[in-house]
């Protein structure tokens, strides 16, 4: 047997805890993974804290992300000894999820481990890091960043989705300013790239719904009134990567900045993006995230971390990215 983190049911509420599985209580997909890592993201944090409903049955064992090794395979993708990685597609709500020393998965679910990146570092950029590239991709296809040198703004930017996409525009060339609610966390931000700070207080207090042009585009893992601020202070034709909801989920906001400068409010979701934007976003990734600034952005724990680790991440504590090893 291994031990699995485990959401379960009690008196009608989803609580997790460590259970012990064994390989027939896996579910039957084609591809049986042994884990090595996997990593807590908000939504793990939310999962496994109980602060938020994301697995929709249970049992449910957690972890939305995995890196591991092939060890069985009914699918001609994949053989046994293959280095995979797996990013969202449902895990930890409505699929057994990566915080197992095995898993069973769907073939169509795995990527191959990016050449650029061990099992570990996978992990440590994890679905908050693939998610900033998606982010950073978008802005980029839209095409007003880096066309003059005004600022592109990163919310949440001393977490995961902050970290890995300030990281990003930094070694792209552009410049990036970071929101974040840490001023502990400059000398961080700074280390990864960033030239410029904002107070988080600034942007999450009610503002105007046309304010000063400011920024040439945003990535936001925040949003609520910080993403109505942020629209309301993008250049005319920018637009504004919406990832995330660490502040809220509401958004109460006007047109203006859409139907007066031509602000695009970009959607982006990672769980069920197609499998041809998950590889561009691991390309960029792998060409432009610079090594020393994912070693600067993460750290490993033990499975046993976890409980406190989801604490911590829901409480905005968390800077840059937690790696889990599985054991
Ligand atoms: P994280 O590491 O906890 O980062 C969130 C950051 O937001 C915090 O570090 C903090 O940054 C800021 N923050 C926290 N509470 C806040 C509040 N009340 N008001 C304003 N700012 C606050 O989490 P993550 O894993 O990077 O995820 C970030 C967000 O993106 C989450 O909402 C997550 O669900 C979402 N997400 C979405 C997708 C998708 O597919 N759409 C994928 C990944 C993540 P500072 O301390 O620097 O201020």
């Amino acid at each position: 047997s291994f031990t699995a983190m485990v959401i379960d049911t009690v008196d009608g509420k989803q609580q997790a805890a460590f259970r012990q599985l064994t390989l027939a209580d896996l579910p039957d997909h084609d591809v049986l993974v042994e884990v090595a890592f996997s990593t807590v993201n908000y939504k793990d944090g939310l999962a496994l804290s109980g602060k938020g409903r994301i697995a929709r049955r249970t049992p449910m064992v957690g972890g939305i992300d995995l890196a591991g090794v092939v060890v069985e395979s009914r699918s001609d993708k994949w053989v046994a000894g293959d280095k995979v990685v797996l990013n969202g597609w449902g895990l930890s709500e409505t699929e057994w999820g990566g915080y197992s020393r095995y898993q069973r998965v769907k073939a169509e679910w795995l990527i191959a481990l990016p050449p650029e990146f061990t099992l570990e570092q996978a992990m440590a950029i994890g679905t908050a890091g693939y998610t900033a590239a998606l982010c950073v991709n978008a802005l980029e296809d839209w095409g007003t960043i880096g066309v003059d040198d005004r600022e592109v703004l990163v919310t949440g930017a001393a977490g995961g989705v902050g970290s890995v996409a300030v990281s990003l525009l930094a070694n792209k060339g552009y410049k990036v300013t970071a929101s974040t609610g840490r001023p502990e966390t400059h000398d961080y931000l700074a280390s990864l790239g960033a030239s410029g700070f904002v107070e988080r207080a600034t942007l999450s207090e009610k503002g105007g719904p046309l304010q000063k042009e400011r920024w040439a585009g945003a990535i936001d893992s925040v949003g609520s009134t910080t993403l109505a601020n942020v629209l309301s202070q993008i250049v005319y034709g920018g637009a504004v990567a919406a990832c995330g909801l660490a502040g809220g989920a509401d958004l109460t906001a006007t047109v203006l900045p859409h139907i007066l400068r031509n602000v695009a409010l970009l959607g982006i979701d990672s769980v069920m993006a197609p499998v041809a934007k998950r590889q561009r976003a691991w390309q960029t990734l792998g060409q432009h995230l610079n090594p020393v600034h994912l070693l600067a952005l993460m750290r490993i724990e033990p499975m046993s971390a976890l409980p406190k680790i989801a604490e911590d991440i829901v409480a905005g504590r968390i800077r840059g990215r937690v790696v889990v090893e599985i054991n």
